[in-house]
């Protein structure tokens, strides 16, 4: 890539109004990949004015005419896998397998919103009176803007805007700062889509373009995925706004529990890919794994072993399985925790914080590196590390004593609440932490990373507010009309209501 790449809005690449610009890096080689426009408050006050005035037209198509611009979408995501899988490893670091995995992720999304528009919608609910007919019908609630984070560069953008554009919302996308290029991408599939002008717009740009988004009065929906710090300013924000929505999907302390019951291979598997893949840095990571007396000794023996040996390195490699962190102030913040660890006095196990030199790839020592971290330390210490998210390959292992009912209260002993699997062999205990495990998202036997695009996806407590994904993003990204309509020439009232009118004469 060599030009400085600009802005699309109302159907035009453009500059923008700011004077500077941004670079996209390579993070397992410090590399730069391309030069951007740094989109302004201004630039990004154009684009809503563009959304807003392509939205009378756009709501006017049926919803099938409007997934026809995302079928074209579809296949090209399709056709270019591999080749957006690299793109996807080169900005983001994640190893190539999971690059290509974000693509896939992206057109099973489109794939979903699309065919949706051909599916049955709405409710038609009985009436009280035969002679009415009611039914729900949805209506699209405006532009909405759509601000993604750079861990699924790729997928994530269209979580949020496959469905919000079916359903027939106009769109202000602001990209995460690290990921441009993928952006960039993604706003030319839409412009080689023939989507009419204005319906999609991209700013390019960090948080002051972000927060300029939520602020403008005309944008009526926020979908958000990013930190808990951001996601929480927004939804005060927009909270006790009139007519203002946000769908937040944040981070968690996500955590594997253990029981005395597991099937260890099971156990140590999935607790490595929730841990360790993309380095740590997915919202469902998980960074405490909470083990059972009765199995904690195996369980610790053949997790440190893999997590002494787990391959580092360059993420285009396929015998690699992790790739660095997304960039320098990341690797600050990792080290930062795990030298926090240290000082809350706990066990340390496993310290591959910075990596041999051996263990960095030839040409890749610009990278931003850093191993796995894991230690032991008490379940019930109030311990900063244990509590909060690193957002890396931090992990904690937890060791209990006692029934069920304990590893899930140590498992909910968090403020988030976003993804969890439970490893065990005894369905009573799997179906308590079913049931009781304070997540959005729960698994049983498998890693806690994976989802499909056609199930729920997000937290509660402080993980999330909202759903944005597959059908829940349409709760979001729609409002609802009952609608009654009276086949009578009289008026007749449900609940037993009068509907004589009596006067004085
Ligand atoms: P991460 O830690 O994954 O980078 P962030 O929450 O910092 O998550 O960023 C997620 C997205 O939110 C990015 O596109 C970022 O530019 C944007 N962002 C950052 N600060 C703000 C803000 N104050 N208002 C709106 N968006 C913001």
């Amino acid at each position: 890539m060599t030009d400085t790449y600009e802005h699309y809005i109302d159907g035009e690449w453009v500059p923008g109004e700011g004077p500077e610009t941004f670079e996209s890096e390579n993070p397992a080689t410090g590399g730069t990949l391309g030069e951007f426009h740094r989109g302004t408050p201004d630039d990004v006050d154009h684009a809503v004015a563009a959304a807003e005035d392509a939205f009378e037209e756009w709501r006017k198509l049926s919803r099938i005419e409007r997934a026809a611009y995302l079928w074209d979408v579809y296949h090209e995501l399709r056709d270019r896998t591999d080749e957006l899988g690299e793109v996807v490893t080169k900005e983001c670091g994640k190893e190539i397998s999971e690059g290509k995995a974000d693509v896939v992720e992206a057109a099973h999304m489109v794939e979903w919103a699309a065919g949706d528009a051909r599916h049955p919608k709405g409710d038609i609910v009985p009436s009280e009176i035969p002679a009415k007919d009611a039914y729900m019908r949805r209506k699209p609630r405006g532009v909405t803007g759509c601000i993604t984070p750079w861990n699924f560069p790729v997928a994530i953008p269209y979580w949020h805007m496959a469905i919000a554009l079916v359903e027939g919302n106009t769109i202000v996308f602001k990209p995460a700062e690290q990921t441009p290029w993928c952006a960039q991408i993604i706003a030319e599939m839409f412009a080689d889509a023939g989507l009419p002008d204005g319906v999609f717009n991209m700013v390019q740009g960090f948080g002051d373009a972000g927060n300029a988004i939520v602020e403008n009065d005309a944008v009526k929906t926020v979908l958000f995925t990013g930190s808990a710090e951001v996601g929480h300013k927004i939804q005060d924000k927009l909270g006790g706004v009139p007519g203002k929505r946000a769908a937040c999907e944040m981070g968690g302390k996500n955590a594997i529990v253990v029981t005395e019951s597991a099937d260890l291979d099971i156990a140590v598997h999935s607790a490595v890919m929730s841990s360790f893949k993309t380095t740590g840095q997915r919202c469902v990571s998980s960074e405490r794994v909470i083990v059972h007396t009765d199995v904690y000794d195996e369980f610790k023996r053949r997790f440190v072993d893999v997590a002494e040996s787990v391959a580092v390195g360059d993420p285009l490699d396929e015998d690699t399985f992790m790739g660095p962190l997304i960039e320098a102030e990341h690797v600050e913040k990792v080290t930062g925790y795990n030298e926090l660890a240290r000082e809350e006095d706990v066990t340390v196990l496993v310290d591959r914080t910075e990596l041999d030199d051996d263990e960095v790839p030839d040409g890749h020592v610009d990278g931003h590196w850093a191993g796995p971290f894991v230690y032991e330390a008490d379940a019930h210490a109030d311990l900063r590390c244990t509590h909060e998210e690193v957002f890396g390959p931090h992990v904690a292992l937890l060791e209990y004593d006692g029934d069920i009912e304990e590893a899930v209260a140590i498992q909910n002993d968090t403020d988030y609440g976003l993804a969890g699997a439970i490893i065990a062999e005894d369905y009573r205990q799997i179906n308590y932490y079913r049931d009781n495990a304070e997540l959005g998202l729960a698994y049983g036997n498998l890693p806690c990373i994976g989802a499909e695009v056609q199930l729920p996806f997000g937290g509660v407590k402080k993980s999330g507010n909202g759903y944005p994904s597959a059908r829940e993003a349409i709760e979001a990204v729609t409002d609802r009309t009952a609608w009654t309509l009276n086949n009578s020439k009289g008026i007749r009232m449900a609940q037993g209501l009068s509907a004589d009118i009596k006067t004085e004469y």
